[in-house]
């Protein structure tokens, strides 16, 4: 018997930017689909007017594409359920509820509005005891034809209880008794969210939801709806939240004042598109059987297996995606890590230096985001007027005397050292000799070189990657400089 392709759909509401967790429940979506050979629908849920952002939808297409998840149907690439817009698809929604009002399994009512808010979450509850529940098909005839706003809301069934499996949570059981009559289309014709995704669902052939687990107890009342609907169940994965850590300790859901939270954020701090779906696949999910920390997305596809879906909560660790992200940037070619480079460095170094393809090299292992880059080449960029007194260093052994010696000999011996010869090994060379003819540790000569011409104890590079960056002259320049100022 021929298995039934696995289709799921994400289905995002277009109220601004791109949530990390929006992006995860996409990402665990597309996997369950590609991971089984199926097929992953993307669907826009705007029918909350109130909430909809303008120019929501293309943050969205553009989010899925940078991150390499495709879909196989939606709304700017079409497909043969659309549309993909649950505003553009209010007819559908209206004859499906005409069915239910038809077979006794939902009704008009005409209670005026106990606020104006749109939101559905305001909505969902409705007096135990609706008046409308029992009204009779006259009055409903009577108040139709006068003109009368109404909603219109399920009949939920309030005996015994309602179950169905969650591959996440397992067996959830609720009572009947404490449902509640949710609106299904509201007064302005729109359906709900509660009303219009189980359409959908059922209309695009989803055979599996995904989504964040602020639906796990709604989903009954869904599970209602299927059954009046005669609609076979969809199996669910509710998505456990991602929290963040707070600087008192404690964790919290992942919000703006842990750091940045949106896909486009994290990629204009210089994080790699394909570090930050890796990292977010493991928010919730480790394959069982390996340590293994660092997918593609093709691997993702291969060895992603929904039962190893945690339903603890993951917490975002900006650490370890800078772990993550640094992975990436080892692997990338020489000229893959430059071009990424490149903007971030010229921001800061605008002066021409002598070996710009070693500054590269010495980056690439040594940056985690790109957006470090600029504080590690400022000092390329100028010798500040550092405080000297760093020069000097127990541990290093230097002192005012011999750093002034090892500094005019520095100056001495470099200047001998032709153009064509200006390069790391040979550099090196030349700081041993002095070493060795003052008796000066090399350590010693190392460090007060690295730091006259830098001005800072830390540096990407040490003295002579630096000086083959720089070039003869400016490391000419920064070494009496600095001496001068001793
Ligand atoms: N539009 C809903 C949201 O953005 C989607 C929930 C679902 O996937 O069913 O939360």
């Amino acid at each position: 018997m021929d298995k039934k392709q696995v289709v799921t759909r994400y289905a995002p509401s277009p109220t601004g930017m791109m949530h990390i967790g929006n992006l995860r429940t996409a990402l665990y979506s597309y996997l369950i689909a590609k991971s089984q050979g199926g097929k992953f629908i993307l669907r826009l849920e705007d029918t909350d007017q109130a909430r909809h952002v303008e120019g929501a939808e293309q943050v969205i297409f553009d989010t899925l594409r940078v991150a390499g998840l495709k879909y196989d149907e939606g709304p700017d690439i079409g497909g043969p359920h659309g549309p993909y817009i649950q505003s553009e698809r209010k007819e559908i929604y209206l004859k499906y509820a005409d069915m239910l009002i038809k077979s006794g399994k939902a009704y008009y009512c005409f209670c005026e509005k106990k606020s104006d808010t749109p939101h559905d979450e305001e909505q969902i509850i409705a007096p135990t005891t609706d008046p409308c529940r029992e009204l009779d098909a006259d009055t409903v005839a009577k108040n139709l034809s006068l003109g009368k706003p109404f909603v219109i809301r399920h009949k939920v069934n309030r005996e015994g209880t309602t179950h169905y499996y969650d591959h996440v949570y397992g067996d959830i059981t609720v009572q009947n008794d404490t449902l509640h009559d949710i609106i299904l289309i509201k007064s302005d014709g729109m359906p709900t969210y509660n009303f219009a995704h189980v359409i959908d669902d059922y209309l695009m052939g989803v055979t599996h939801v995904v989504r964040g687990n602020e639906y796990v107890t709604s989903t009954p009342q869904y599970v209602q709806l299927h059954k009046d609907l005669g609609f076979p169940l969809p199996e669910y994965y509710h998505l456990p939240l991602i929290m963040g850590q707070n600087a008192d300790g404690g964790v919290s859901k992942l919000s703006k004042r842990h750091g940045a939270v949106s896909f486009a954020d994290l990629v204009a701090l210089g994080y790699l598109p394909e570090a930050i779906i890796n990292y977010i696949a493991l928010l919730g999910w480790h394959p069982a059987q390996s340590d293994q920390e660092i997918f593609s997305l093709q691997e993702l596809v291969k060895v992603f297996d929904a039962n190893d879906i945690r339903k603890s909560s993951a917490i975002f660790d900006y650490n370890k995606l800078k772990w993550v992200n640094s992975q990436y940037i080892l692997k990338m070619t020489p000229q893959e890590f430059r071009e990424h480079a490149e903007p971030y460095l010229a921001n800061t170094l605008t002066r021409e230096v002598f070996d710009i393809d070693k500054l590269y090299e010495i980056l690439q292992p040594r940056v985690q985001i790109f957006s470090e880059i600029g504080e590690k080449v400022q000092f390329f960029q100028e010798l500040i007027d550092f405080d000297t007194n760093i020069l000097y260093n127990d541990k290093k052994k230097t002192n005012p005397e011999n750093t002034r010696e090892i500094l005019t000999k520095a100056i001495e011996n470099l200047s001998k050292v032709e153009l064509d010869d200006w390069e790391n090994d040979i550099l090196y060379q030349k700081l041993e000799e002095i070493a060795n003819s003052t008796g000066y540790k090399p350590i010693s000569v190392m460090w007060v070189v690295r730091i006259a011409l830098s001005g800072q104890t830390v540096t990407v590079g040490g003295a002579t990657e630096i000086m083959q960056i720089l070039g003869k002259s400016e490391t000419l320049i920064r070494l009496q400089t600095t001496l001068n100022r001793l």
